[in-house]
């Protein structure tokens, strides 16, 4: 694989970053994950967006223009020849040469790194069947709507999931799912309502979930944005997640309890499918 680092294009092998970067320390750092469809990037525009509030919201700074950002993107998708997969994409605050808490001096560097994931995210055989997940705590700090690469606890989740033979899990705070441990939860109501918890600083503002409200939306669907708990969950008709690199993808069982015939529900079905026509539509 070829990756990007700081301005440089390398095989990963040869790209490093410094013991003292503060991303490796301290989590100081945010990140964003673009899928690729037929060598085009799904939602750029947004994601982009949803990385210059998170830079703001920590006082990083960006180290290339998005312009700049598009077009190592696209250096990327060539040189490794992605047809379909993810491009990770995380800016740090760099290093100062040695650990302090405080920030460095404003003129320090920041560091980026790039590199692309070959991976099938249409054809996601998980699709046809749907996933389940379990309930956890959410104990995340309160600012889970910026994008930092502090993932230890959603890591955890994963390995709770994994000990309970699921693919996922479900955070719950008083009372109500925030997200899944890396995607944004739904439910389907009895009614067809599509239910998924209001954006606030208890969810990522997730990129996918945008366009598949919006586009739930202009085919008429009724969306409701507020909390459920996973008793109203066990009991709805429907659940799905969204994520860039899932699309939206039916769950089929909650803690145990098969949600509706315990199959990928046809709203989700559907969802997916028009979630997909549209990403082949746009990408750039
Ligand atoms: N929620 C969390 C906690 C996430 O980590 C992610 C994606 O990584 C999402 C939601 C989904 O966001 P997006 O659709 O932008 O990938």
């Amino acid at each position: 694989r070829t990756v990007y680092v700081n301005g440089s294009y390398l095989p990963e092998e040869e790209a490093t970053v410094s013991i003292f970067d503060r991303g490796f320390l301290f989590a100081d750092a945010v990140y964003e994950v673009t899928s690729v469809v037929r060598g085009k990037l799904i939602d750029f525009d947004g994601h982009m967006a949803r990385l210059r509030r998170s830079l703001g919201e920590l006082a990083l700074s960006s180290p290339v223009s998005d312009e700049e950002m598009l077009a190592i993107h696209r250096e990327l998708v060539t040189r490794n020849d992605i047809d379909e997969g993810l491009i990770y994409l995380q800016v740090t605050r760099g290093s100062a040469g040695d650990r302090d808490f405080a920030f460095p001096p404003a003129d320090t560097k920041p560091t980026l790194v790039l590199f692309t994931q070959a991976k099938k995210v249409i054809e996601n055989p998980a699709a046809g069947t749907g996933l389940k997940v379990i309930s956890i705590d959410d104990i995340r700090w309160g600012r889970c709507d910026i994008k930092t690469v502090q993932l230890l606890y959603p890591c955890l989740a994963k390995m709770a999931a994994k000990h309970a033979h699921v693919d996922d899990a479900w955070m719950v705070r008083d009372g109500l799912v925030t997200e899944g441990s890396s995607n944004n939860a739904y439910i389907v109501t009895s009614e067809g309502t599509i239910v998924t918890r209001e954006k606030s600083q208890s969810i990522l503002h997730g990129i996918t979930r945008a366009a598949t409200l919006r586009l739930a939306e202009e085919k008429g669907l009724k969306v409701e944005e507020r909390g459920f708990s996973i008793e109203e969950a066990k009991n709805a008709r429907e659940a799905f997640i969204t994520s860039a690199s899932l699309f939206v993808m039916p769950v089929v069982e909650i803690d145990g309890a098969a949600i509706g015939e315990g199959r990928p529900g046809e709203l989700s079905r559907r969802l997916r499918e028009i979630y997909i026509e549209d990403a082949l539509k746009t990408a750039i």
